[in-house]
């Protein structure tokens, strides 16, 4: 290509959902041949794909909008954050524009007014899988947008609308081709698993010659064609993904689940808005155990929400120690502008739910490091994800990019990343495990 190309810097902010939104934009970008440079002094104009899920978070993208408007000049907002444009442009009356999430069309729009494109895209051949910000071995699957909750703490809905699912054979003629491209590790990701394809009325489709519907257990039985690791995230609570358990059992996904409880107190879920029977939950968790025994599971937790009592925290504690869940994500609960949950009485005090945090994370942390420390001598299947002097970094099914820990591989220096390998585990610390290659023992 050549160097007159017009240039774009890109900066991606926020959740794996915002992390696809980048790479399709980026895809098109390269389409339309603009040349995609790393630095603000390189890049003729500059998009920043925002997050506004917190208000950390909002901070962040406007502190990033602020750097590449000093660094460049130039600078397209879109993303989340773009759905609040008043606040941008109070901040940064400059920008050339503002979008919101899934909004390609108008970045795409917003760059040719600013930098129109040298080539004709018609005239070109469309990359097969697009651009990826992940490494050519993994790659981000998002099955819909939007969400039909109304979560008390949330504004998703607010920003992205309902859910509005992808046929079936459009997600599995893309994960085929990823897996073709060479991806190993397809992650599934959307704002509520669980619920794909119920706005489409679980519609049916034909993929490789054989009936599938719009929904997550048959999406997965799709899925599990392709021989790739399949790993399922933000799966809301449903009764159907018991289904899940006998394909996992099976080897054809990941024994994996990303299952945001957010709290165990009967009434705190209430006011969130979310589903909660607490015996109930711990009861499924029992037999989910029961048939796929090396299941992980993940979630988060929201703590000090508004009017959540000792006991009510206590209760949450007791729900931990009995669940025994592998990896945790926890919240102090934070005030997200437009969220309902902001009109609830009896906030819980800043030092309190500073003080609730840091007990439960002491609670999850010894039973995060009990459970590791169970996984000293056994074998496990793992992908490199990274190799270096230090040995290979690598992942287990009970892994999840980013968010998860890792297994270090001190003798793999020879491993290359992107491939299965056999290792045995010797040490575990509270994230992360120590491993040996265990291939011809
Ligand atoms: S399930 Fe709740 S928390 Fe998740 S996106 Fe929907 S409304 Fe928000």
């Amino acid at each position: 290509m050549s160097r007159s190309e017009p240039a774009i810097g890109f900066v991606s902010l926020g959740c794996p959902k915002a992390l696809v939104d980048s790479e399709r934009i980026l895809t098109q970008l390269k389409v339309e041949g603009y040349r995609i440079v790393p630095s603000y002094a390189q890049a003729d104009a500059v998009v920043v794909n925002t997050c506004g899920f917190i208000d950390s978070a909002v901070q962040e993208s406007l502190d990033a909008i602020g750097e590449a408007l000093h660094e460049n000049g130039k600078v397209i907002v879109t993303g989340c954050l773009g759905k609040r444009g008043e606040l941008i442009r109070e901040a940064y009356p400059e920008v050339l524009a503002i979008s919101g999430p899934q909004d390609y069309v108008s970045v795409m729009q917003a760059v040719h007014r600013a930098l129109p494109p040298r080539r004709n895209p018609l005239l070109d051949i469309i990359p097969d899988t697009g651009v990826k910000l992940t490494p050519k071995h993994y790659a981000y699957l998002k099955i819909s947008e939007g969400c039909n909750h109304r979560c008390s703490f949330c504004i998703i809905p607010s920003m992205r609308g309902d859910l509005v699912s992808r046929p079936v054979d459009e997600v599995l003629i893309e994960a085929e081709k990823l897996v073709g491209g060479g991806v190993r590790e397809l992650l599934v990701i959307s704002q509520d698993t669980s619920a794909y394809g119920v706005d489409m009325k679980y519609a049916a489709r034909t993929w490789r010659g054989r009936g599938y519907r719009t929904r997550m257990t048959e999406l997965c039985d799709g899925l599990a064609e392709l021989g790739a690791w399949v790993r399922l995230h933000y799966v809301y609570p449903y009764p159907h993904v018991d289904e899940l358990m006998p394909m996992m059992a099976a080897g054809r996904l990941l024994p994996y689940l990303d299952i945001p409880f957010q709290h165990a107190s009967p009434r705190i879920l209430k006011l969130m808005k979310r589903p909660g029977n607490i015996d109930k939950t711990l009861e499924r968790i029992g037999n989910w155990r029961k048939l796929v025994p090396g299941l992980t599971l993940r979630s988060t937790f929201i703590v000090g929400f508004p009017g959540e009592t000792d006991a009510e925290f206590e209760a949450l504690l007791d729900f931990l120690r009995a669940a025994q869940l592998d990896r945790v994500g926890a919240f102090a609960y934070s005030p997200v502008d437009g969220a309902h949950a902001n009109d609830l009485p009896d906030p819980v005090p800043e030092e309190l739910k500073e003080d609730r945090l840091e007990q439960f994370m002491t609670v999850q942390a010894g039973i995060s490091a009990t459970r590791l420390q169970r996984k000293i001598g056994q074998r496990l299947r793992v992908l490199v994800d990274h190799v270096d002097a230090e040995g290979a970094v690598a992942r287990s099914t009970a892994d999840a990019p980013e968010i998860d820990g890792v297994v270090r591989i001190r003798d793999g220096v020879h491993l290359q990343p992107g491939v299965f390998t056999e290792v045995i585990v010797d040490g575990a610390d509270a994230h992360d495990l120590t491993a040996r290659c265990g291939a011809a023992s």
